[in-house]
């Protein structure tokens, strides 16, 4: 299939996986919108959240598990998890993943000590 993050999650395509288990991987966004953004993608095949059936619940409530442990690793305090869905919702890889952006606290710290 011509799908890039099937490629990346098979490996035919280098990539740098921040973590994997038998359902996600997560890599870091190669045009970060944010200071930290990565994509929690799964590894089934299924195009976007409005391709849903009733059987993914379960697989879609892990992809933002994942996330919330990842933002706890990092320390984050607050962050953003976006799913996009669609052309009209800003989707571009026909692939589920969601976007867990943050680390903009991060940047404020650091122009209160400069
Ligand atoms: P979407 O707009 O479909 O929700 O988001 C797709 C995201 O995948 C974009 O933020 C884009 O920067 C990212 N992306 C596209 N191709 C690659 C790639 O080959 N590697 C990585 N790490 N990210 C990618
Ligand atoms: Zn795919």
């Amino acid at each position: 299939m011509d799908c890039i993050f099937c490629k990346i999650i098979n490996k035919e395509i280098p990539s740098d996986f921040i973590y994997e288990d038998g359902d996600v991987i997560v890599i870091k966004d190669i045009h970060p919108l944010a200071p930290i953004h990565y994509l929690i993608i799964l590894k089934e095949h299924i195009q976007s959240i409005s391709h849903l059936e009733n059987s993914h619940q379960e697989v879609v409530s892990k992809m933002i598990f994942t996330a919330k442990k990842i933002a706890e690793k990092l320390g984050l305090k607050g962050y953003k998890l976006v799913f996009n869905v669609g052309r009209e919702g800003g989707q571009v890889i026909d692939h589920l993943h969601l976007h867990l952006l943050g680390g903009w606290g991060k940047i404020e710290n650091l122009k209160l000590k400069i």
